[in-house]
């Protein structure tokens, strides 16, 4: 049966990154009909915001989106349409896995990893102020329970799924005692339900440390939202950057995928940028959906691709342009 998907190309590099995940999908000859809609930049100039009611209804209908990256507009209503979609989708779990490719040449060989990071609440929420003129101001850190129940059951769910070993969840508790006790109690409490996963915890700086000289000892680490966001991008860099690293927002009955990087206005319309993060996103949304044969067929020219070395985009030391992957990537599934 046809599966239905809804697709945000985005702002930035965003249209040349999908439009390259969406031909290489195409290729696979996937079951697959894309349902296109604007947000971001091209939706302002259209209907006077960057996320329009019908974006987010559209994703409802359907369940599931890919989406390429959007530029966070200055001096509109939302700080972020990024941060804004999630919360209002309740998109509360951020998968980002960082995996080695043979070929993708890099500090360490074997990275295996996935951040789950808490998609809705902590820094994020946006309640800031100034409080003097605008020379000093405060924002509020706000943690719940119930939030870091769910990611931290979420983390331990995906490691059982996904036949992972072990789950370590970072935090700054010894600083932040409210927020971060509540979370690495909570992460505590539900670790005992889960005896057979290992678990530890980390605190952020430590982690960071660790995550840059022995990447290997670790497998699945849950956060909190600003956390999150910075270890993410930290373990893109250790398997050849952000190019390379995909991502997937969760509710429990919506999914939206999208690369970890940002729109990188500089580059946008050049046919310069590596799609695979895109595709790598693609491709989690194809297992998400249940097009096993599809998600393999791309892994494996991926890996192909890499491995060669031939065609490479700048990022990863070479010179094909972004339409120049996608078609050598194209050339490999219909081998
Ligand atoms: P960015 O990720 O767009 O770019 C950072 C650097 O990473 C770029 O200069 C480029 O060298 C590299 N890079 C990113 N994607 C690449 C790719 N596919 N191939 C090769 N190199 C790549 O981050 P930024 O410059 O901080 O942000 C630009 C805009 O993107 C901002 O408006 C920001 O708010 C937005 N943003 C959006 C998302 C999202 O939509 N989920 C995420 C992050 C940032």
């Amino acid at each position: 049966m046809m599966k239905r998907v809804v697709l945000i190309p985005g702002d930035g590099i965003g249209p040349e990154v999908i439009g390259s995940c969406v031909r290489v999908i195409n290729a696979t000859d996937a079951d697959i009909e894309f349902i296109k809609i604007d947000a971001g930049e091209s939706a302002i100039e259209r209907e006077g915001t960057p996320l329009p009611e019908n974006v987010l209804n559209l994703i409802r209908k359907y369940k599931v989106a890919l989406k390429g990256p959007i530029t966070t507009p200055i001096g509109s209503g939302f700080r972020s349409v990024n941060v804004e979609l999630r919360k209002r989708l309740d998109l509360y779990a951020n998968i980002r896995p960082a995996k080695s490719f043979d070929g993708i040449k890099t500090r360490y060989e074997n990275v295996d990893l996935v951040v789950i990071r808490e998609n809705t609440e902590g820094l994020y929420v946006g309640i800031e102020r100034y409080t003097k003129n605008e020379s000093e101001g405060e924002t509020i850190r706000r943690i719940t329970k119930r939030a870091c129940e769910r990611i931290v059951r979420f983390a331990f769910e995906y490691a059982i799924k996904e036949n992972r070993k072990k789950v370590t969840a970072v935090h700054k508790a010894n600083i932040m005692k409210v927020t971060d006790g509540i979370f690495l109690n909570t992460a505590k409490e539900v670790a005992e339900e889960y005896p057979d996963i290992e678990f530890e915890d980390k605190i952020v700086d430590n982690m960071c440390m660790q995550l840059v000289t022995r990447p290997e000892l670790y497998d699945v680490i849950v956060t909190t939202n600003m956390f999150g966001d910075i270890i993410s991008d930290l373990c893109a860099g250790l398997v050849g950057g952000l190019g390379v690293a995909p991502g997937a927002n969760l509710s429990e009955d919506i999914a939206v995928f999208e690369p970890v990087h940002g729109s990188a206005p500089k580059y946008a319309g050049l046919d310069k940028v590596n799609p695979t993060a895109t595709i790598l996103s693609g491709v989690m949304m194809l297992r998400h959906i249940g097009e096993e044969d599809s998600a393999n067929k791309i892994m494996n020219a991926l890996i192909d691709v890499f491995k060669e070395g031939k065609k490479l985009t700048f990022d990863l030391g070479g010179s094909a342009k972004t339409s120049e992957f996608t078609e050598y990537l194209v050339s490999k599934i219909r081998d």
